[in-house]
């Protein structure tokens, strides 16, 4: 496919190359487009129209090519796919190496990737071979009208403070952004843009790593950045009993089930599970906070959630402070009043 180039801004680096381009790294789950990527894109478009600069994406995958479309129905202007036998797993070094082959050809002023389990770790990986700045777990995301710099904007120091961070003179500027946060455009089935195949036949995998087996567990981390309802289980929870108890209303809810740190080292949660600073940050529509005190370390991850409800008998406890509803009362008492009797 012919490339033509747009009449567009660009920025020089001080390695004297030019960078153009909003670039978003898509995230694929079961042959189908993380939420994520449709919520970056969306923020995408709207930079590109103060940046001027088109929206492109790097698709990475064995047999992604069918998902192009969707991705320029969401806004993207070119999808750069990336195809071999080698991307079918995850693994993050060889999943690394392509984008970072082709940010080296192409030098896009900016790449956003999403902060889920792979994105951390793969952005983190990617800045570090293109020796960029990083801005990690991001919340929001602007341009500087000025300097056309990308406003890395994140919670700082336990979320006492938001933090604004800029790259002045490395490329691309990356940033990596909590899921649930940005918005998704409504797609336009009709819209225009160029899928361009890159061929990658003769791509050679890290070496030093081979996929043994994949194990597919009934707990999903991933679930965390996905579910619209999250009950979060805190250690005034006390017994596995109960803890069960709420695995079958969240059941029910279609809810996932979290825990605070506290209640993960009491053995209630597991550890992969743990919602915090130090743990998961989550934007469901609903979190459910039962048995949580509400510490610092554990609020800064749940700010993104839409609507936040407590159960804690201490009307005191920190929890009520950043809650929509309060429920002052036990989980003993909360429990067969929410689950009507038939847990
Ligand atoms: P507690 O603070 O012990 O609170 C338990 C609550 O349960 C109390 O408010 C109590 O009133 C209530 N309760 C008691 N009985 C009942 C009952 N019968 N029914 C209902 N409620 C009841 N914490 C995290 O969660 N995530 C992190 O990622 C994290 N990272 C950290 C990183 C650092 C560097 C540090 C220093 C700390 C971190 N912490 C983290 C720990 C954090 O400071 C708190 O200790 C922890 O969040 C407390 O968990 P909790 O609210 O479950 O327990």
């Amino acid at each position: 496919l012919q490339m033509t180039e747009p009449e567009n801004s660009c920025s020089v680096t001080s390695s004297g190359q030019s960078s153009k381009g909003i670039w978003v790294l898509a995230e694929v789950e079961n042959n189908e487009l993380a939420p994520v990527t449709k919520e970056l894109l969306g923020k995408a478009v709207e930079l590109s129209t103060k940046l001027h600069q088109d929206v492109e994406v790097v698709l990475v995958g064995r047999e992604v090519v069918s998902l192009a479309p969707c991705l320029i129905a969401y806004g993207a202007k070119r999808v750069h796919v990336v195809e071999n036998e080698l991307f079918a797993s995850f693994i993050e070094e060889n999943y690394a190496r392509a984008v970072v082959e082709l940010v080296g050809k192409h030098n896009p002023e900016i790449l956003l990737v999403g902060a889920t389990l792979r994105g951390r770790g793969l952005s983190a990986r990617i800045a570090s071979l293109l020796q960029t700045g990083l801005t990690a777990d991001c919340t929001e995301l602007d341009i500087d009208s000025e300097t056309g710099l990308l406003h890395q904007i994140r919670p700082a120091f336990g979320g006492n403070l938001m933090a604004t961070i800029v790259t002045p003179d490395r490329r691309p500027q990356m940033a990596s952004v909590r899921p649930g946060i940005m918005k998704a455009i409504i797609p336009d089935a009709s819209a225009e843009g160029e899928i361009i195949r890159h061929d990658f036949s003769a791509f050679e995998g890290d070496n030093r790593i081979r996929l043994i087996s994949e194990i597919t567990e009934a707990i999903s981390e991933e679930s965390l950045s996905n579910s619209k309802i999250i009950i979060g289980v805190g250690r005034g929870v006390k017994n596995k009993e109960t803890v069960a108890q709420i695995h079958r209303w969240a059941e029910r809810l279609g809810a996932v089930v979290a825990g605070s740190r506290a209640a993960v080292e009491a053995g209630l949660i597991d550890a992969r599970m743990q919602v915090g600073q130090t743990g998961h940050t989550i934007a469901p529509d609903l979190y459910i906070a039962i048995g949580i005190s509400g510490q610092i370390q554990h609020t800064a991850a749940i700010t993104g959630a839409k609507k936040i409800i407590a159960i804690n008998p201490d009307r005191t406890a920190p929890i009520f402070n950043v809650a929509d509803y309060g429920w002052n009362t036990s989980v003993e008492e909360a429990l067969p009043q929410l689950t009507n009797g038939w847990l």
